[in-house]
């Protein structure tokens, strides 16, 4: 049963390194205070960047397994499990409310991947709420994210949170690893514009970040770690307050800038 209720802020964390699941930083102990201080949830949406499929999934098994989407990390990590459960009925209701996107169920492939679970974990330590996750279709253009993630917006006003995890600079290749604290010209560059276009509700000018020149290039080398914000800002309303958090470049070229809209 999904009950109305006060409408629902909306998220974007920056997840960073995987490892952040099992450490207690800065990062972690703010998504722990988001998590207390957020109306609780009935159920959770993710759209993780570490989910891309052919065409737009919904998972909706009853019991998601937690997935270690990664490798090269220590035995605690892959010893995680977030044993949230799935809301099949809520996954099938979102299918039925959404036209002209031929969204599907998923019930075997996936479950919750490490850009869902490494930041629940911090919000939602007991595992209590109910989470789906919703794939991003890696076939189609940025403006399809973002119209999609429009017929969502129902949802914030039936207690469901929406959370879309990423992040806006987001360069693998380019990681200073021995250097924690460098923050590239380029990524710092990025993530101001990126901030600037979202506090603007300048959502045009991110829907078309390819146009956006040289250090969008290489802040977003590949698109999957930026889409997430695609999906939160297609659910702001008017009426929202922005608030950025985890406001901070690491290693060089990860941005782990956040905000809430509520
Ligand atoms: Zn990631």
């Amino acid at each position: 049963m999904i009950l109305n209720s006060d409408k629902m802020p909306v998220l974007f964390i920056g997840h960073g390194n995987p490892m952040n699941a099992i450490e207690t930083n800065d990062f972690t102990k703010k998504w722990t205070e988001i998590g207390q201080t957020i109306p609780k949830p009935s159920a959770i949406i993710c759209i993780s960047a570490h989910w891309e499929t052919a065409g737009t999934k919904v998972t909706a098994m009853r019991f998601p397994k937690t997935i270690h989407d990664f490798g090269g990390f220590p035995p605690a990590l892959f010893a995680v499990n977030y044993p949230a459960k799935g809301n099949p009925e809520l996954a099938k209701s979102i299918i039925e409310n959404i036209d002209n996107f031929n969204l599907q169920l998923d019930t075997v492939a996936w479950g919750l991947d490490h850009g869902t679970w490494s930041i629940l974990k911090h919000m939602y330590p007991n595992a209590d709420i109910p989470v789906i996750q919703i794939s991003l279709n890696k076939n189609q253009l940025p403006s399809y994210h973002y119209e999609l993630a429009k017929q969502l917006k129902y949802l914030r006003s039936k207690s469901v949170l929406i959370l879309a995890s990423g992040n806006l600079v987001h360069n693998l290749r380019m990681v200073d690893w021995r250097n924690y604290e460098n923050e590239f010209d380029w990524a710092i560059e990025a993530n101001n514009k990126i901030k600037s276009f979202i506090s603007d509700t300048d959502h045009n000018s991110l829907i078309n970040f390819q146009k956006q020149g040289k250090s969008f290039e290489l802040a977003i080398p590949t698109a999957e770690h930026f889409l997430p914000l695609l999906y939160i800002l297609a659910l702001q309303d008017k009426k929202d307050e922005l608030a950025f958090f985890n406001d901070k470049t690491i290693m060089g070229s990860l941005s782990m800038t956040s905000f809430i809209l509520e």
